[in-house]
């Protein structure tokens, strides 16, 4: 993983492939004008591109930002919530969630823990940017201070807990980009912590 940069630990795909097929089987239309889109060389792209064939313009495909923290109790301890929806339904992870294309990602991260915990928190240092090319996301983890709200659950999250840096959940971890995140942040603040035990995603997985 070392030579594609540690945002690559999280990702499967080797990059050069294109919009993965499940992105690329819903491109079919020009947005411009509705006519059909192919793929093909266009003079001055470096790549093959979706174009229109009847008004030319080009569909660039790009990977969404997801925007998440990971809030931090007074106490030290991690604020984690368990997923009420697909995917990873029923296990544990940050809040977090597409930015829209009106917000900064630290508009972003603090409006979706607030959607999705309850807490008001202050994003601070970024933990870390993972790739994930099989879902054409790229991750942003902010550690977070909590500063206000109240903790409640909602269809979206189950349940709402902070759990000690020794306890966290890791076989119960929804995400690669959740445990990659809770992983450099516990080495970068409980370095004195073990690595996960009975690791779902190794070093070398990714
Ligand atoms: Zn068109």
């Amino acid at each position: 993983m070392s030579e594609r940069g540690p945002d690559a630990r999280s990702t499967d795909l080797a990059s050069g492939g294109g919009p993965p097929t499940w992105l690329a089987a819903s491109l079919n239309h020009c947005p411009s004008c509705g006519g059909p889109l192919e793929l093909g060389t266009i003079p001055g792209e470096e790549r093959p591109r979706l174009a229109c064939a009847a008004c030319g313009h080009i569909v660039y495909v790009n990977p969404r930002l997801v925007v998440s923290t990971v809030p931090i109790t007074e106490a030290g301890e991690v604020i984690l919530l368990r997923r009420g929806f697909e995917p990873g339904r029923g296990l544990w992870a940050q809040p977090g969630g597409f930015l829209e294309i009106d917000e900064t990602p630290t508009e972003g991260a603090v409006r979706e823990t607030l959607e999705e915990t309850g807490l008001v928190v202050a994003p601070g240092e970024i933990i870390g940017l993972y790739s994930r090319l099989e879902a054409a996301v790229v991750v942003l983890a902010y550690e977070a201070r909590i500063i206000g709200g109240d903790v409640r659950t909602s269809p979206e999250a189950l349940d709402v807990r902070a759990f000690a840096p020794e306890s966290i959940p890791w076989p119960e971890i929804a995400f690669k980009t959740t445990w990659w995140a809770l992983v450099d942040w516990l080495g970068k603040r409980r370095p004195d912590l073990p690595a996960p035990s009975g690791a779902r995603w190794t070093r070398d997985s990714g």
